[in-house]
């Protein structure tokens, strides 16, 4: 595993870029912005890191697994690089109340600190359009951190896998009547419209079973406690996911939630996978997209 650091600056920092081209480190014009990716154990890594740092660049990091350390994990996280559309409705969050119940809801305080603990799914994804899957077999919606969504292709194959731990929801369209606002109803054509109607090629991979991982404090970077409900969650290092329970290894499914939520702004439970499940993806060419880290016990 090596750590791979991206730093991103304004393409007019010439100081920046004059510094790169003396210490020989390429880099990318794309627009206004001008970056420099690097691994964390190069020689010259210290120097750009400081220098990045006090110039103030945009510094991010992600872990690059090996072939072999994805292949022997036992678990692994799985997330999806590609994010399209959102959920509806779009105004005011409003898909929030429309797909979840809110009931033990904790919004915190905004901009200050925002919770967003306590949602259960109670409806099927309101979303414009399905997505143009191309290659890929899976995607993630804007806000929505902790759901993948699937095309048919994926959801036969999977239904046919004999894993367990999921079922199906489908996606709907928006109706024309706007949610939550009767007042603007227009019926469109003197149709008032009767539900919404499923998305083809487009539904959700729907995870039945929430566990408790077992964070170790080595993989957590910060928490954040709500000042107002008092639940927790993380925003984790970069790196193997390091565990402490057992919760996983017993599981009779080969995905799961986490009990535990990551986020800062957002607050989403990881998704894990079995070998079995990752190994399935793999076979069945359904993983472009899609990133994995190999928990650790
Ligand atoms: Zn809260």
């Amino acid at each position: 595993m090596r750590i791979l650091y991206r730093f991103g600056f304004n393409q007019n920092h010439t100081k920046l870029l004059e510094f790169l081209d003396k210490s020989r480190v390429p880099y990318t014009v794309d627009g206004i912005i001008a970056y420099t990716e690097m691994y964390a154990d190069e020689s010259s890594f210290r120097a750009v890191f400081e220098r990045m740092k006090n110039e103030q660049a945009v510094i991010t990091d992600r872990a690059i697994f090996t072939e072999e350390e994805l292949e022997t994990a036992e678990w692994l996280a799985v997330s999806s690089e590609w994010v399209t559309q959102y959920p509806e409705p779009k105004e005011n969050m409003d898909y929030v109340y429309q797909t979840y119940d809110t009931a033990s809801y904790c919004a915190g305080r905004p901009p200050k600190f925002y919770c967003r603990q306590g949602l259960t799914q109670k409806a099927d994804f309101v979303v414009k359009k399905a997505p143009n899957w191309s290659t890929r077999a899976f995607c993630r919606l804007n806000w929505v951190g902790d759901e993948l969504f699937l095309s048919d292709k994926a959801k036969e194959k999977l239904s046919e896998s004999g894993l367990k731990g999921f079922s199906f929801r489908p996606v709907l369209k928006p109706s024309h009547v706007p949610h939550g606002n009767l007042k603007t109803v227009h019926a469109p054509h003197g149709n008032l419209n009767t539900g919404d109607e499923p998305h083809a090629d487009f539904s959700q991979l729907f995870i039945e079973n929430i566990a408790e991982i077992g964070l170790s404090a080595s993989s957590v970077q910060h928490e954040y406690v709500c000042p107002d409900c008092g639940r927790k969650k993380v925003m984790l290092n970069s790196g193997f996911l390091e565990v402490t329970s057992e919760n996983l290894r017993n599981a009779a499914a080969d995905i799961v939630k986490s009990a535990e939520k990551i986020g800062g702004i957002g607050c989403d439970s990881l998704i894990l996978i079995s070998a079995r499940f990752f190994r399935f993806l793999r076979e069945n060419r359904l993983d472009s997209g899609l990133v994995f880290t190999p928990v650790k016990f």
